[in-house]
């Protein structure tokens, strides 16, 4: 039990001596003060001091519905009262069984089925180990080598970590290395200069088609791709990418998992933006993050129906011995279900759909106007400002410097090296958003 109100200091030093947060740097791990927030409304949040943010990363790219819902409360509280857990391997509740049909008619196809994680990492994980279960089933234990892709993020389990193509943060790590080759960096942004655009996706497409001849598709089970690649820096691989690479999988019997942990629940507009943006039905989807809004943590693994009819050996039952003791927690679970409902009664996706205009002209007129802005590239309610500087070590300072001087004037932006990236909460108004703007342009006249 805590004493009577420490105070900030106090909490900031607790939090500095004893508390590990990700991604903390192992050199100075006590010597970094991470913010302390103290309570948040709508798009904003407040930090200990009473200073209010505009919070443009939403959260972790996960506070869809904003912040501070009563009915998000009452909802989680009477779960609690009335069924705060049932084991998920012997029962099931309400709330899960609603949600995962819920689930099943919002994702595109057959992928009908649904399995519940404790976040996105672990909805990657049972994605790659139900494409180990099936290829094992079907006989063929060599083909599990995943194609992913270099800046793309999957998650922090020791399976999804493999598959996370960022290869900088990986270096003290023993990773999978067997289980996984990467495909080059998709950003039309890096093509070379004169190159079109066409071009660089006829290359891109080849560079799969590459490595499914050079590996054998024999051994390859699985591509996972994020729709788009986003810590990696909100990259929007080119127009037709996402359907030639679904269609050369396909035509390989590899398993296409689309990571929609950021581009689900409405980011780009659309529950999931696999089909609706960008024409394919892929084996298995992945969601975390904006299913509850980050009311609560809960993932979600949507398997179609066609990988688990080859899953199935009625000759051999084995277990499919995949899941967490929080799988389908039905507080989580109710999160889930109020979250969407809350969607469809204010008729957020549509929202998005009518704001998205003003924050991507916002957004992209940043190159025009700041020669420091090599690129300002994003889709829906996701943007990347991409920034250049005559040398490395000035550039990668970039991110944390424009995001120093938007918070000075009460606005949060995600860094990323020498990018600061924008997620905002999906219930932002068009005036919010030129709010937004107008103090990231502030800053980057500070920093230019
Ligand atoms: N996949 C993608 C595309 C992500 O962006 C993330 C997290 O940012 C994850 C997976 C991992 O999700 P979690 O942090 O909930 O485990």
């Amino acid at each position: 039990i805590l004493p009577n109100e420490p105070s900030n200091e106090t909490l900031q030093e607790w939090d500095r001596v004893h508390q590990l947060h990700p991604w903390a740097s192992m050199d100075d791990w006590q010597g970094y003060d991470n913010m302390l927030v103290d309570c948040a409304e709508g798009i904003y949040l407040w930090d200990g001091d009473g200073k209010r943010f505009i919070d443009g990363p939403g959260g972790m790219w996960c506070v869809q519905i904003g912040y501070g819902r009563g009915e998000m409360a009452d909802a989680i509280a009477a779960q609690v009262r009335k069924l705060a857990y049932t084991s998920p391997f012997t029962n099931t509740t309400q709330p899960s069984a609603v949600l995962a049909r819920k689930l099943a008619e919002m994702a595109p196809g057959d992928l009908n089925n649904v399995f519940f994680t404790t976040g996105g990492s672990t909805a990657v994980d049972t994605a790659l180990r139900t494409m180990h279960f099936m290829n094992n089933r079907l006989g063929r234990p060599e083909k599990k080598i995943v194609i992913s892709r270099e800046k793309a993020y999957h998650g922090s389990t020791y399976l999804a970590h493999s598959v996370t193509g960022k290869e900088r943060e990986k270096s003290r790590f023993d990773i999978e290395k067997r289980l996984v080759r990467f495909l080059p960096d998709v950003n039309p942004y890096n093509r070379p200069e004169g190159m079109s655009v066409e071009a660089w996706c006829d290359e891109k497409v080849a560079d799969l088609e590459k490595i499914i001849a050079e590996v054998g598709a024999d051994r390859i089970g699985a591509f996972i791709a994020e729709p788009i690649l986003s810590s990696g820096g909100v990259i929007v691989p080119p127009p037709g990418y996402h359907k030639r690479t679904f269609d050369i999988c396909k035509a390989h019997d590899i398993l296409y998992i689309s990571d929609e942990v950021v581009t689900g629940f409405g980011r780009l507009g659309h529950w999931f933006a696999s089909e609706d943006v960008f024409g394919i039905q892929p084996d298995m989807i992945t969601t975390a993050k904006g299913l509850t809004s980050g009311y609560l943590p809960l993932g979600a693994c949507i398997i179609a129906d066609h990988v688990l009819e080859r899953c199935a050996s009625p000759d051999d039952p084995t277990l499919f011995s995949n899941g967490y003791t929080y799988s389908a927690h039905p507080v989580s679970c109710v999160a889930a279900l109020t979250n969407i409902e809350i969607f469809e009664r204010e008729g957020i996706l549509q929202h998005v759909r009518e704001v998205t205009p003003v924050f991507q002209g916002r957004l992209r007129a940043l190159k025009d106007r700041f020669p420091l802005v090599g690129d300002a590239r994003g889709m829906g309610l996701l943007g990347c400002v991409d920034c250049k500087a005559p040398n490395f070590a000035a550039e990668k300072r970039l991110g944390q410097m424009i995001d120093d001087a938007c918070e000075e004037k009460g606005l949060l932006v995600r860094p990323f090296a020498n990018m600061a990236v924008f997620s905002p909460p999906l219930i932002i108004t068009a005036k919010q958003i030129d709010q937004m703007f107008d103090i990231l342009e502030s800053a980057l006249e500070k920093v230019s």
